[in-house]
């Protein structure tokens, strides 16, 4: 089958000829996205045709075709992750770049964004208004929507918590095509309260880790932005060493070492209690290796890299900190006493870093995960500090036993990330190889699915055939919310319930 011309030309009558195209160069450009690229998106095919709405409206009515000639379609936004590549024939491919709808709300603190808003966009508007928002670690280029609603998990998460917290009030299209307001959008048309007056469905709508376009599109979202200081972060040096200078009259990095990741994880708990801060995470040896390789390539790094394994303390942790003075100098100073005393009392050292960034206010450095090996992909585990000792743990053990062909990481001490003062804590540990070895990535994300099981671990992403009977057959439910939302089974089948990984 492929796509009739009846319906091609409805869709090109919604959003006019020039924003459809069944072009295979364009199809082609939209079957891979970002994260996991080569490694879940294996089975990928082009999709039968690409489309660019402008506006929700728009959005229900090629829904609505895609219903009358049951063809299968996926939203991306900035496409920046390939969970959601097409793996069957004949998908429309929504590309949501075009709905570039912003609005901010200075006064009440949000702003109201579409899918086509990237971090970038949004935090070089507000920073012009003396306000801020987050940028997660894949990098500003990111379409905010998309992020918050997929995964939303960025380092200044510590003080402003994980990006699911910050979502406000929500459009949302429906597989059949109806609209579904959430929040204050639905009685009072306005974006600033997520919990109500009216239905509040946001856990469905996000889960775990986002329903990877399996329920409908969302068109647009409410989220909350903060105050800045009014210092400037300014753009300094010439490519590829390019940062953000940072106010050292607000802003100061201190560079913790902590003598097992045991204590590390006492000390951020710590922290936490003290709640200083802007951002608390540890920092892999191996991301200190990626960062100094900057311009020396791939054989730089890994030339640096080796010399460093043989000799490597495993036990070490390396924590950053970003002390803020939020609200004055004077509260800069106290952090920075606060956080000495508390480097002291569990027996660290604490060096003052250079006051740069190049990850956390405008960044797109995430993008050097390929150089490693040329394929990644991440076991991700969001739940507590103290648990990510125990999944690191079994997911080293595991890893130790396919390395090579995985890179090595010499045992040392993959990412911890903090956030909401401690309450919650990231646990990620990255696994590299070359593009031919894939299949050893695979088997490896499958062992570990294996080992949570059995451990009780609780990784995102999962896939609902593998854990739903541990899970109080939870997968029962997915099926039936997928049939009741998605009766066509159109809505990028078969997500939410399967994941592009799992093999039965
Ligand atoms: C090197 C690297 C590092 C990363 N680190 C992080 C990180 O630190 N933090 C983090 O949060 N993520 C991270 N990611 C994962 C991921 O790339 C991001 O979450 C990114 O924001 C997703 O890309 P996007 O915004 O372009 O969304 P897309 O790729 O466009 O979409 C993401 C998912 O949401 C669905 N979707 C998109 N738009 C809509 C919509 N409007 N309605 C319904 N569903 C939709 C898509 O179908 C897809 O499944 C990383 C990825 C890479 C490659």
């Amino acid at each position: 089958m492929s796509i009739p011309k009846e319906a091609y030309e409805a869709l090109q009558s919604i959003v006019g000829p020039e924003w459809v195209s069944d072009d295979p160069a364009v199809r082609i450009a939209d079957t891979k996205g970002g994260y996991a690229t080569g490694v879940v998106d294996v089975n990928a095919v082009p999709p039968g045709i690409s489309i660019q709405p402008e506006t929700g409206e728009e959005i229900q009515q090629i829904i609505k075709i895609a219903n009358r000639y049951r063809l299968p379609f996926i939203p991306t936004s900035t496409f920046f992750s390939a969970m959601c590549a097409p793996t069957i024939d004949d998908v429309i491919m929504i590309d949501l770049k075009r709905m570039t709808q912003l609005e901010i709300n200075e006064k009440d603190l949000y702003a109201v964004v579409g899918p086509g808003i990237s971090h970038s966009m949004l935090q070089a508007e507000l920073f012009k208004r003396g306000l801020m928002t987050f940028v997660p670690t894949c990098g500003a280029q990111s379409s905010v929507l998309a992020n918050l609603v997929h995964c939303g998990d960025a380092v200044i998460g510590w003080r402003f918590g994980l990006g699911y917290r910050r979502v406000l009030a929500v459009e949302w299209v429906l597989p059949n095509g109806d609209l579904l307001k959430l929040g204050s959008r639905s009685y009072l048309k306005d974006y600033f309260w997520g919990e109500g007056p009216g239905p509040d469905l946001r856990a469905l709508m996000r889960g775990n880790e986002g329903h990877e376009g399996g329920l409908g599109t969302i068109t647009k979202i409410g989220v909350k932005i903060f105050p800045f200081i009014p210092e400037k972060l300014e753009p300094k040096g010439v490519s590829p060493r390019t940062t953000l200078k940072l106010p050292e009259n607000r802003m100061k990095w201190y560079n913790v070492t902590m003598p097992t990741r045991e204590v590390a994880v006492d000390f951020m708990y710590e922290l936490g209690r003290c709640e200083i801060g802007l951002l608390v995470s540890s920092i892999p040896p191996l991301f200190r290796y990626v960062a100094r390789s900057r311009g020396k390539g791939a054989a730089g790094f890994w030339e640096n890299w080796k010399k460093f394994g043989e000799n490597a303390d495993k036990n070490l942790m390396d924590i950053r900190v970003l002390c803020f003075g939020w609200t004055s100098e004077k509260q800069l100073a106290y952090e920075e006493k606060v956080l000495l005393d508390v480097v002291a009392e569990f027996g660290g050292t604490a060096s003052a870093g250079p006051a740069t960034d190049e990850s956390n206010f405008q960044s797109a450095d995430a993008v050097c995960s390929w150089f490693i090996g040329g394929r990644f992909l991440s076991e991700v585990y969001f739940e507590s500090l103290d648990c990510g000792l125990h999944t690191e743990k079994g997911v080293r053990e595991l890893a130790r036993l396919r390395t090579p062909p995985l890179a090595d990481t010499w045992d040392t001490p993959m990412l911890w990330a903090p956030y909401e003062f401690g309450h919650m804590g990231k646990q990620e540990s990255l696994n590299y190889v070359d593009d031919k070895e894939i299949d050893a990535l695979r088997a490896h994300e499958q062992a570990c699915r294996e080992m949570d099981l059995k451990i009780g671990g609780y990784a995102i992403m999962e896939d609902t055939r593998m854990f739903g009977k541990a899970w109080h057959n939870y997968d029962q439910w997915m099926k039936k919310l997928k049939a009741t939302f998605d009766p066509n089974n159109l809505s990028n089948p078969p997500k939410p319930l399967e994941r592009l990984l799992y093999e039965e």
